[in-house]
């Protein structure tokens, strides 16, 4: 797929990062990350690594070897539809899907993911929305996404937003949970911590 290729380059291993896997294992889900045997299951039974660039075997193996500017950077991980096909199939039990949420997280911290795709503005405004609300809003989240991403676009959905709008589908008004939203902060705060702990110098 025309653009989602990612720059082949030989590094010396002092590029590399080398306490970036160490930092991926720490996250939850990710602790197994080093056991991987590289045979490949992952790549084969993943309905989409056909468009993925590099596949997930060569993602684990890359975050493995500290290429970490590469591995967050690519559009793998935003392209994985966490069908947890490869976590059920990988011979060494790796929670892969867990992995990719991991380095999704570590992206997002870091703003080194890929501004033209939609997908990580999705996932950073819908987090940004729950945090604020302690509730997803789909109207709000996909209007700031498209606004972020491809302004034009939102003139050519209009029409469908109205529409969705008009039956009830969707709402513009923001909704806030009825409960104690502190301890909803607290809870996201604390797993803040935890993700920071295990990647040292990140901002949330
Ligand atoms: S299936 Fe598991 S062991 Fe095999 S390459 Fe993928 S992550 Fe590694
Ligand atoms: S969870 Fe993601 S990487 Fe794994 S098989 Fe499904 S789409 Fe592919």
């Amino acid at each position: 797929m025309a653009g989602l290729e990612i720059q082949r380059k030989v590094k010396y291993q002092e590029e590399l990062d080398l306490e970036f896997p160490r930092q991926v294992a720490a996250m939850p889900g990710a602790a197994d990350l080093n056991r991987c045997i590289q045979c490949g299951t992952c790549s084969a039974t993943c309905p989409v690594s056909v468009y993925m660039d590099p596949t997930p075997r060569r993602l684990v193996a890359m975050t493995r070897a500290g290429f970490k500017e590469e591995v967050l950077q690519s559009s793998t991980i935003w392209l994985c539809a966490s069908c947890y096909s490869c976590t059920v199939e990988c011979p060494k039990g790796i929670k892969i899907t867990d992995i990719m949420y991991a380095l999704k997280r570590r992206a997002i911290e870091e703003g080194v993911y890929p501004r033209w795709l939609p997908i990580p503005v999705l996932a950073r405004e819908f987090f940004r929305k729950v945090r604020q609300t302690g509730r997803s809003n789909e109207g709000q989240i996909a209007t700031a996404m498209i606004l972020k991403t491809n302004p034009l676009k939102l003139l050519r959905q209009i029409p469908l937003g109205l529409k969705l709008l008009w039956k009830g589908r969707m709402s513009l008004l923001t909704e806030r949970m009825s409960g104690d939203r502190e301890q909803l902060q607290d809870l996201l705060d604390y797993v803040d911590r935890q993700n920071h702990q295990a990647a040292p110098g990140t901002e949330a």
